[in-house]
């Protein structure tokens, strides 16, 4: 069971439930029902045309990527495929949607039924339940100017393919709310349908939490968090508004239902608006659009084009030899996975692994560049590996030899030659310093021949060191170890 260090840790009497809907963006070349690019651009209103804003008399054509790309998604999430696929209009009045209704689906989700397993840091596995995936059309931006008071509407946005991943409410905390996101972002980013570009909004979840005491039939009431663009935030906010309703109930109060907004600087949910219900949007099916249907024959010509999957992937490392904490480090960046992938092919080393999450990662964080500009290619990084494993250098020197690779982008074995690195492992050349520094040391050589393990262990320390000292610290620690014992 995970420990929780939360709210419910203070309130162990209480549960949460969530539930989440994502919508992910999809990597189209085009807009889903016209063929304006589906791209980013700083130009407002330039990726625009009569379909897209709506005008009056247009109609409406399906791109078929957006249909590949739901498919792909209901079969990596283990969903049951709708095969009739029909459109449905929600009705809503805003100024970034022209036609006062957006096409969506309603009863017909090209997805349902489905599940996505989840790597809990207790090492467990949980599958979270899909209840449905639908493919529908994002509406365009509203900019209100902080200084004129004036508001612009940009429709750039307007169009752009999404589909929309909802949960059944099967989370239970924030790190789970973590676990599962990541997954999926991962899983739309493998299966090459979404940039998982958070900041831009390309994969953006809404979250649904209620609270109620253990045992308790009747869920309680539920409050949404909108929009929340890093894993962080989202985990602060969920652990947030878990103590915030349990605080209510406790005091006596109701949980309104209402749609909050996270405030990453105050680190608290703020009221936007009391939620609407699904019927005040009057869905009604799209006439200008036929139902889609979606045979056999296209469903395995995409399942045989699935690529290889976060879970699928993480298992493979962790047959390969990886821990389960190391494995799931890849998976939630692909950047270093593919790294990960490609250093593997000039090592076998197992410490390939650690020295791209301590010495490589730790570099990055420092330098405050990207993995792409590091001069430490995935050859590089594996070619000083292998003199580690090969016994040519000691990892204290590998660590100035690194810092010298991402300067220089230099070769790990010339920087290790001109700076003179090399590990000293003759045996003899070692055993003779090891001699001399046991002659110099009378007082510690007898406390250690008479001392007890305390004392032991506290001087084992120091004739490492003196030996260390003497070969500029590029002795192999192994050898020193091997003849202190002998002579001690
Ligand atoms: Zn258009
Ligand atoms: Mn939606």
């Amino acid at each position: 069971m995970t420990q929780h260090q939360g709210a419910l840790g203070k309130y162990p009497e209480y549960e949460a439930t969530i539930g989440i809907e994502v919508h992910v963006q999809l990597a189209t070349a085009s807009k889903i029902f016209c063929p304006c690019p589906n791209s980013q651009t700083t130009t407002p209103n330039s990726h625009i045309c009569q379909i897209c804003t709506g005008q009056p008399g247009v109609l409406p054509t399906l791109n078929k990527t957006v249909v590949d790309f739901g498919i792909m998604a209901a079969l990596a999430t283990n969903s049951h495929i709708n095969k009739v696929n029909q459109f449905a209009r929600k009705h809503y009045f805003y100024p970034d949607l022209p036609k006062n209704f957006q096409i969506t689906q309603s009863d017909t989700p090209i997805g349902v039924d489905g599940h996505l397993p989840i790597q809990l840091s207790d090492g467990s596995t949980k599958k979270v339940r899909i209840m449905r995936i639908h493919m529908e059309e994002d509406a365009g931006k509203n900019i209100h100017s902080a200084t004129s008071g004036e508001s612009f509407v940009d429709f750039n946005r307007a169009g752009t393919p999404l589909l929309e991943i909802v949960t059944q409410p099967d989370i239970a905390n924030a790190e789970e709310a973590r676990a599962y996101l990541k997954t999926l972002r991962a899983t739309v980013m493998y299966l090459g349908i979404c940039s998982g570009n958070m900041e831009e909004g390309a994969f953006r979840a809404d979250t649904n939490i209620s609270v109620r005491k253990k045992g308790a039939l009747k869920l309680g009431t539920r409050c949404e968090l909108k929009n929340i663009n890093s894993f962080k935030f989202i985990g602060d906010a969920i652990e947030y508004e878990i103590e915030r309703q349990i605080e209510l109930l406790e005091s006596g109060e109701l949980v309104r239902q209402e749609t909050r907004l996270w405030d990453t600087k105050e680190h608290t949910t703020v009221m936007m608006r009391s939620k609407e219900e699904a019927a005040d949007y009057r869905y009604l099916l799209e006439p200008d659009l036929q139902p889609v249907c979606i045979d056999e024959a296209w469903m395995s010509d995409i399942q045989a084009k699935l690529p290889e999957l976060p879970w699928q992937h993480f298992e493979r490392l962790c047959k390969q030899g990886l821990t389960p904490a190391d494995a799931q480090i890849l998976i939630d960046d692909q950047e270093l996975a593919h790294y990960y992938e490609t250093a593997s092919r000039y090592t076998t080393s197992k410490q390939l692994i650690n020295w791209m999450t301590r010495d490589l990662l730790g570099y990055l964080k420092e330098a405050k560049i990207s993995l792409a500009e590091c001069k430490v290619t995935p050859e590089r990084l594996a070619q000083l590996v292998n003199l580690i494993a090969h016994g040519k250098i000691n990892q204290r020197s590998a660590q100035v030899v690194f810092i010298e690779i991402a300067t220089t982008g230099a070769e790990p074995e010339s920087i290790m030659l001109a700076q003179g690195l090399q590990q000293v492992s003759n045996e003899g050349e070692i055993e003779k310093m090891i001699l001399d520094v046991i002659a110099n040391n009378q007082q510690q050589t007898t406390s250690y021949r008479s001392g007890d393990d305390k004392m032991k262990q506290k001087l084992w320390g120091f004739f490492v060191g003196q030996v260390m000292a003497k070969t500029q610290g590029k002795a192999s620690p192994q050898v020193i170890n091997e003849l202190l014992k002998k002579h001690l």
